[in-house]
């Protein structure tokens, strides 16, 4: 992939790692998503919409059952696409409700079905003015999806969006642990170098 990318910030100690894609900008952070002041934070959802464990079950209980009230009257969402919800008691507006693939292997199409979580999210956002809009690492927890393959998958999608569309403004990846956010920057760096 051709893709033009500066590198803004990257502090010393791997917290943070900033850079600018066309007018926009591309960050990678360590934190909990549901404290995120961008207008839209996505959720790795499950397909009936039902809540559960990990960032999903972290972002119904800091945004309230409104949330939840929401995706029941939306049913459901196919893995691979994404729906929207208000952000409730969150500082964000919306949620975005994104379905990534179970990892079974490789072989079951999970790497298309992943790049189409982030894109699908992606225009959903574009598509409500959202100009801001912080991901979990989608697929990488409970689903099994390895991450460095998963963080290449969402980094390009990412990046190819941004490209494409001035749209959004800010994409920050929001990752949990200090392990995860390496393997983004790392994966981030590789994607600049090829
Ligand atoms: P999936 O079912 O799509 O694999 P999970 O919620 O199990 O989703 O995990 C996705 C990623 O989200 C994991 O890396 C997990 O550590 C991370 N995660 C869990 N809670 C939060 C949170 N509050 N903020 C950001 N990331 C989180």
């Amino acid at each position: 992939m051709v893709f033009r990318w500066v590198l803004l910030a990257s502090a010393q100690r791997g917290s943070e790692m900033k850079i600018s894609v066309g007018e926009s900008v591309l960050e990678l952070v360590r934190g909990d998503i549901t404290r995120q002041e961008t207008e839209a934070i996505v959720n790795a959802a499950n397909s009936r919409l039902a809540g559960g464990g990990g960032v999903d079950g972290a972002i119904h209980r800091a945004g309230g059952p409104r949330i939840l009230e929401e995706c029941r009257a939306i049913g459901g969402c196919p893995t691979g696409r994404a729906v929207i919800t208000s952000g409730a008691n969150l500082k964000a507006k919306y949620v975005i409700h994104t379905v990534g693939p179970v990892y079974r292997g490789g072989g079951r199409g999970e790497a298309e079905l992943l790049g189409s979580a982030y894109l699908e999210s992606l225009k959903l956002a574009a598509g409500n003015d959202v100009r801001s809009i912080s991901f979990p690492s989608i697929s990488t927890g409970a689903y099994g999806y390895p991450i460095a393959g998963a963080a290449r998958i969402a980094l390009n999608t990412v990046v190819a969006f941004l490209e494409e569309s001035g749209a959004v403004w800010l994409v920050r990846f929001v990752l949990f642990s200090e392990a995860d956010l390496k393997v983004y920057e790392d994966e981030l760096r590789e994607i600049g170098a090829d």
